[in-house]
């Protein structure tokens, strides 16, 4: 990895070919629907179905269900079903499943969970409560009472390191796990640029004034469906006022904490978010920069 750059993130590098020119095209969706080579991914609820080795579970397609097409693996068609699902919080038991997968899967499957759980939160239209149907492959809903075209949200959400001489600062929310810290996090609003939402998660959750915000990386988060955009900040000063609605504790953490936080060492200061998290690459690239 060359100095200064973030590896790869979890949830991305899923390695499809999107092909939205397809995604216009039903009389081909229904050809690819058909190809022999054509897979389903199977799901439980919202959830991953794996194998005994952690790898996705795929089917043949059936035809006659809402699919999403959601590209081309080596030239095979992917579709995954719509569900009736429940939209709701992921609980912590897939965050186990996610562990266990390949990375490259990981990322296919967030991208189709997002896109399911969007589907459940739309069958009606925003503008007339009318039923909506899918179109476009998938990747929209039209209204079939105005017509009006509904597209798959990403809500981005800014989640940043602040550095103090040579320390850079944690929190912990009051559902994690217990000892665990992450990086500060929240949505930016309507009218905010990231260096704006960052500068304000940063003066609302820690009373702390943020200059030189620098952009790092960014991740797909499929819970249920954000772009985490993750930032490194400078504090001109360590001292805190915490909003305790929205973080328990927070603390400074030197290079030596934040290298054993990171190597799940004993004695390690807090327990570090799991490496699937943007906020784990985000530490290893502080560690790194
Ligand atoms: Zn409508």
């Amino acid at each position: 990895m060359e100095r200064g750059m973030v590896e790869a993130p979890g949830f991305t590098g899923a390695g499809i070919d999107r092909a939205d020119h397809l995604r216009l095209d039903p009389e081909r969706l229904v050809q690819l629907a058909g190809d022999p080579a054509a897979r389903l991914l199977r799901l439980d609820g919202l959830d991953p179905l794996l194998d005994a080795e952690g790898r996705l579970c795929w089917q043949r397609v059936k035809g006659g269900e809402e699919m999403i097409f959601l590209g081309l693996q080596a030239g095979e068609p992917l579709f995954a079903p719509v569900p009736n699902v429940e939209p709701g919080q992921a609980g912590w038991s897939v965050m186990a499943l996610i562990a266990q997968m390949r990375g490259e899967e990981a990322a296919l499957w967030g991208g189709a969970r997002s896109l399911v759980e969007w589907h459940s939160r739309h069958r009606f239209c925003g503008l007339c409560g009318g039923r909506t149907s899918l179109f476009r492959g998938g990747w929209g809903r039209k209204c079939k009472g105005c017509g009006a075209d509904h597209f798959p949200r990403v809500d981005p959400v800014v989640i940043v390191l602040a550095e103090h001489d040579g320390r850079v600062l944690v929190g912990r929310q009051h559902r994690y796990p217990p000892g665990r810290y992450s990086a500060l996090a929240g949505f930016v609003e309507p009218g905010e640029s990231i260096e704006e939402a960052v500068a304000r998660e940063l003066m609302e959750e820690a009373g702390i004034v943020a200059t030189d915000v620098r952009y790092a990386a960014s991740q797909p988060w499929p819970f249920p469906g954000q772009l985490m955009i993750a930032c490194l900040a400078t504090s001109a000063s360590d001292s805190l006022r915490l909003d305790a609605q929205e973080l328990e504790h927070a603390m400074w953490v030197d290079r030596a904490g934040v290298e054993a936080a990171i190597a799940g060492a004993p004695g390690a200061p807090f327990l570090a978010p799991p490496p699937y998290a943007i906020a784990h690459s985000l530490l290893r690239h502080w560690l790194g920069a």
